[in-house]
């Protein structure tokens, strides 16, 4: 069985701006990334349904974002997120795609699975768009796995170098869902405090900035990783951003491609154990164009790897 690698062309219309970090290069660039890689197989993502959205999100909220949808143009939903003619349908290619690769799973047809679409989703509540986030794909997802599939417990792991605030809102009072973030802290969007547990299903390993490999190593060895066999999960989802790389502009936690390889193998390894390996990774942040595109295949290819 093959790593399913998901896609569609729909994720380079949403346009926040030309100065925009998250900007519609990064899907390319991630795309040259991990194309090609052995044990891969690219397919297009489909929508998600309004079903599978409205698990997660208010629908007034997804009413006012409907309305908002302009002709030309953008407008803005906070100071950084943004909605231009086809933002909507990217965000929902997004949300569609892990919803289609957790289908994928326990339909058998595939082995584990990566998300390369855009806008990325952590920073979405259930009635906000926040941090570039329209809808938030990892917890639409969940969600749906719970809903539709014989899952009882499901883990998003978030290695993005933001702590996922609308991730930990949505799911901090639902103890079948464990949620474990490394984050640089201070930084945006300010959320992510290790004193922050939930109903004790959240773990967050803030790290200082310029901490580097061996704190973020560290943190998952000691913490993040036990805490995961401990839950044993169903099913894993990953929150996969790569601004944690030494060249992201937007972070300064100073990964290396290699880190992103190891924290994907040691996640892999753990699925083995407790879930038949069933992990879907979903691409969050990352705004060096090369850092991305390395990064991301380090990842695809750990995924790849797996057996
Ligand atoms: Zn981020």
């Amino acid at each position: 069985m093959s790593t399913l690698i998901l896609y569609h062309d729909d994720c380079q219309a949403h346009d926040p701006g030309t100065h925009h970090a998250e900007s519609p290069q990064r899907q390319r660039a991630v795309l040259s990334g991990v194309s090609g890689i052995k044990g891969s197989q690219l397919l297009p993502a489909p929508l998600a349904s309004l079903e599978q959205l409205e698990r997660v999100h208010d629908p007034q909220y997804w009413q006012l974002v409907l309305d908002a949808d302009p002709a030309e143009g953008r407008v803005a939903l906070d100071p950084d997120t943004f909605l231009s003619k086809g933002s909507i349908n990217a965000a929902l290619r997004a949300s569609g795609a892990a919803c289609f690769a957790i289908d994928q799973l326990f339909e058998g047809k595939a082995k584990n699975a990566f998300c390369a679409t855009r806008p990325p989703g952590h920073h979405a509540e259930s009635g906000l768009a926040m941090g570039f986030c329209l809808t938030n794909h990892v917890a639409i997802a969940a969600r749906h796995a719970l809903a539709v599939h014989p899952a009882k417990k499901v883990a998003i792991l978030d290695f993005d170098v933001h702590h996922g605030n609308g991730t930990q809102a949505i799911f901090e009072q639902s103890p079948e869902v464990l949620y474990i973030s490394s984050h640089q802290m201070p930084l945006y969007p300010g959320t992510g405090y290790a004193t922050e547990t939930g109903c004790g299903n959240i773990l967050n390993l803030p790290l200082a900035a310029g901490t580097g490999s061996r704190a973020f190593r560290r943190a998952w060895t000691n913490e993040g990783l036990p805490a995961l066999q401990t839950f044993k999960p169903d099913l894993v989802i990953i929150s996969a951003g790569f601004d944690a790389h030494e060249k992201d502009p937007l972070g300064q936690l100073e990964l290396q491609d290699s880190d992103f390889s190891w924290i994907t193998r040691a996640i892999c390894e753990v699925a083995e154990q407790c879930c038949d390996s069933r992990v879907i990774s979903v691409l969050e942040g990352g705004y060096n164009l090369d850092a991305l595109a390395a990064s991301s295949q380090a990842h695809a290819k750990a995924l790849a790897a797996t057996h």
